[in-house]
Order: C-alpha cells, then structure tokens, then sequence
C-alpha cells in the first residue's frame, strides 16, 4: 500500500539565500517521520531576472542579456559558496542548468516569445531544486530528486499550460511513491511542466503554488501547507495595510473568492483541486514555523469572517463604443467577450450602458494592444490607465471612506457583502503663487 503523502511548498522568499535555505532544511527536521513531496519555486527573485533576460534577447541585446545572466548565475553561485564545499557536484549541475541559457542566447531568435520565455524562465526552478535537494541530502534529509517536467502534462500553451489531468495522474501514480519507497522525501519544481513533445512549458506565474496542488490532487495528500513570509492568511496584504488580522480559519468557498479577486497570498488556481478532493491546504509561517498558520478546508461553521481586502494594482479601464451611437447589443457583447477570451484577458469587472461597455482589466499591455488593434475597427476605444481596483468581502459602510481618501471611484459595484472599485489616485495639486 502507498504511504500517506503530504505536500509543501516553499516560495521563492523562503529560499532567497543560504540563511533561508538552512532554514527550510530546519524545519523539514521536524517531518523526518513523514513522507514528503516537496515543491520549490526559483529563489528569491530569480524569476524576474530570468524575464528580463528573456526581454534583452528579444529586444537583441545580447550583450545585455549575457551580463543579465552572469548576474543572476553568480547570485546562484554566492548562495552554494555558502552551503557547500568548492568541490561539491552541485557546482556543475547548477554549471549544466544555466548552459541552456547561453545555447538559447547564441542562436537566432526563431521561435516565439513565449516559447522562449518558458525555456528560459524554467531554469529558476531546475537550479533553486537542485541546490536545495543536495543540501538536504548533505544534511541526512534523504531526499530524491525529481524533474516535474516527467509528470506535470501541458498542452503548447506556453506561458500558461493547460494541465492533462488523466496524464499527470497516471505518471505521479506510478513514479512518486516508488521514489519514497527509498526516499524520506522527493523534491521537485513548482512552475514548470513540459508538453507532449518534451518541450519545457509553464504554468503562469506565481504557479508553484497550483503545481502543489496538482501533486496533491494527483497523490490524494493527506494535507498540503505553502510556507510563507506571512503567519497565515490575513486580512490584508501586510505590504498595503497596518492592523491586519490572521485569519485562522477559510472555508474553500471563502479562498476561492479571495484569491479570484486578486489576493496574492496563493495562486487563484490552487484551491479547486484541493476541494474536489477535501484535502486541507495549511498555510504557515517560515519565520516561525511553530505558528498556527490559516487552515482551508470544507465549510466550517465560523458565524462571520472579518472584511478583507484585496488590492488589485496596474488596472485599466476600457471604454468601448459604438461608432454610430447605436447600442451595444447581445451580438456585440458575445463578440467582445470571445475577443477578450482569444487575447487571454480576464476582465475584471464591467459595466453595460446604452451606447457603450466599459470594462475593467490587467494592464498587460502586449495583450491590451492586441486586442484594441482589433476592437478599433469596429468600436471606439478609450483606455483609462493607472487604476486600483479594490474589492472588500464582507466589508462595512464605515471603512469605505478610509479606504478611498485621496482616491476618485471611477465606478463601482455591490454585490451581497462584496464591493468592488475602480479608483484613481487624486493628482496632488500645486498652487501657482502670483
Ligand atoms: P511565495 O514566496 O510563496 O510565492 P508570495 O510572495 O507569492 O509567496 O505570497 C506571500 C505574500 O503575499 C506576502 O508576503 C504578502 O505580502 C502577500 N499577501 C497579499 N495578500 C495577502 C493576505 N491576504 N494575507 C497574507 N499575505 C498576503
Ligand atoms: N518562480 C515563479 C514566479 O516567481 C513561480 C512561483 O514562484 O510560484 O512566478
Ligand atoms: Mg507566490
């Protein structure tokens, strides 16, 4: 019989360097009874550099983007000098992981940004595993490796793969357990995944969090925990807010509907498995791991959740008309929606009027011009830019005020306890002196 698995996370902060990864190793001290399947994102902000290294080859300065690697590869190495002896294997795995960039880096650009983008981006991940399992391992944690890209199936949708459920399954069913059979834990990547044609895709970022839940869905997890730089699901994001509150306790329902709404704490996509399958999803402190952290199972009986507030920053509004004053009507509508889904924008909120449809959207702005290109030969377009859109669950009338000083509604919506805004910074105004 299979032995009862559990999954944890560890993002990108909770291995930004030597200290932190010491620290993960710490608290897997404590789990030596368990088995464990273990996903890391790339260290610290790695991801972004790799994008940038991503646009420099796009923009055909590779000058630039070999110096942006040399960085990001040295950042790498500092991390290792502190962890490892000079003569450790992991010094020419890492070594092997970034030659990838230089091949792509040499060549011709040939295929798609977004093509590239996954073969690049995905090497956080390959390199941040790599270090992390040989440390453990240094540390009599007796860990396997493993390389998602053998079990996460994806469509060719790089950048945002699809995953293939059937497929996953069967291929965690069959290679994870044996590996623990020999292994107290197997450690893979969060983010990456590979398509039919072995090709290195991604699952869209901050997808570590998903790829855990894959596991656990695929594993049938007794639990799954991400362990953060918060103590838990709070109230608001601690970055934007004094005075937030840890939230013990969320029903699915109530982190569906945070996380939909912009929550950046997990990945939007994370819970549903894990409901489906009623595993709980703990979510924990690695600054003090002793810490009760938030717990998300089935419905609990909790009488009234605190308000919470989500910050969605980088917002535009798109206002859409008819040339001829004529109303926006259903035939219109379903064509604007397809047109929104073909561009893979998601559309925030929105307002139907008479003549126009506004609509409230991730300023993407690749996506954005795509997709007014388009718009234009029918409609009229006015894009409205630097926009919060700011949503409250369960919110009181008295907060509201507070909330939006210094700020213009542009517009908003109610719906039972939620309210959404759309809302502009006021400009500061300077008086002339005569
Ligand atoms: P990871 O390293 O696991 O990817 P993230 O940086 O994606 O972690 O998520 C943790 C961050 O989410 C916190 O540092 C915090 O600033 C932010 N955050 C946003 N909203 C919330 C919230 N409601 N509760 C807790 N943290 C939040
Ligand atoms: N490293 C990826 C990112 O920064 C995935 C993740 O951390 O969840 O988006
Ligand atoms: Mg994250």
């Amino acid at each position: 019989m299979n032995k009862a698995v559990q999954v944890f996370k560890f993002g990108g902060a909770s291995v930004k360097d030597a200290d932190a990864i010491k620290n993960v190793a710490n608290i897997l001290k404590n789990y030596q009874d368990k088995s464990l399947v273990i996903i890391v994102s790339a260290m610290g902000k790695t991801t972004n550099a790799l994008e940038k290294i991503v646009a420099a080859y796009f923009e055909k300065d590779i000058e630039k983007a070999m110096r942006l690697l040399e960085e990001t590869k040295t950042a790498h190495y500092q991390v290792m000098a502190n962890l490892f002896d000079q003569s450790h294997e992991v010094f020419p795995m890492i070594n092997d992981i970034f030659v990838e960039i230089e091949w792509v880096l040499e060549d011709e650009i040939e295929d798609s940004y977004d093509y590239i983008y996954d073969q690049i981006v995905s090497v956080g991940e390959l390199a941040s595993s790599r270090i992390l399992s040989s440390y453990l391992n240094e540390n009599d944690l007796s860990t396997a490796w493993l390389d998602t890209r053998d079990i996460i199936l994806t469509d060719d949708t790089f950048r945002e793969g699809r995953v293939n459920w059937e497929q996953t399954q069967k291929r965690a069913a069959t290679q994870v357990p044996a590996l623990l059979e020999n292994n107290q834990f197997v450690l893979t990547q969060g983010f990456i995944a590979s398509n039919n044609e072995n090709q290195t895709t991604t699952l869209g970022r901050e997808g570590s969090d998903f790829s855990a839940a894959i596991y656990s869905f695929c594993l049938d997890a007794t639990s799954m925990s991400i362990w953060k730089d918060v103590p838990g699901i709070l109230t608001a994001d601690p970055r934007l807010f004094d005075n937030v509150t840890l939230i013990n306790r969320l029903s699915y329902k109530e982190a569906i509907e945070m996380t939909y709404y912009g929550a950046k704490v997990i990945h939007p996509k994370t819970i549903k498995p894990l409901q489906n399958k009623n595993i709980p999803l703990h979510v924990k402190s690695f600054i003090n791991p002793e810490g009760e952290g938030s717990m998300i199972s089935e419905d609990i009986d909790i009488i009234e959740y605190p308000p919470v507030i989500v910050v969605e920053g980088d917002q535009c509004l798109l206002h859409i008309s008819t040339k001829d004053f004529s109303f926006v009507a259903e035939r219109h509508l379903s064509y604007l929606f397809k047109l929104f889904s073909d561009h893979r924008i998601k559309i925030n909120m929105m307002q139907n009027m008479a003549i126009s449809f506004s609509v409230c959207v991730n300023n993407i702005p690749d996506r954005i011009k795509g997709l007014v290109d388009i718009l234009e030969e029918d409609f009229k377009v006015v894009k409205d830019d630097n926009l919060e859109l700011i949503t409250v669950r369960n919110y009181r009338e008295e907060m509201l005020k507070e909330l939006t000083q210094d700020k213009i509604v542009l517009f908003e919506e109610r719906i039972r306890k939620t309210i959404q805004m759309v809302v502009k910074k006021v400009p500061t105004m300077k008086w002339k002196k005569d």
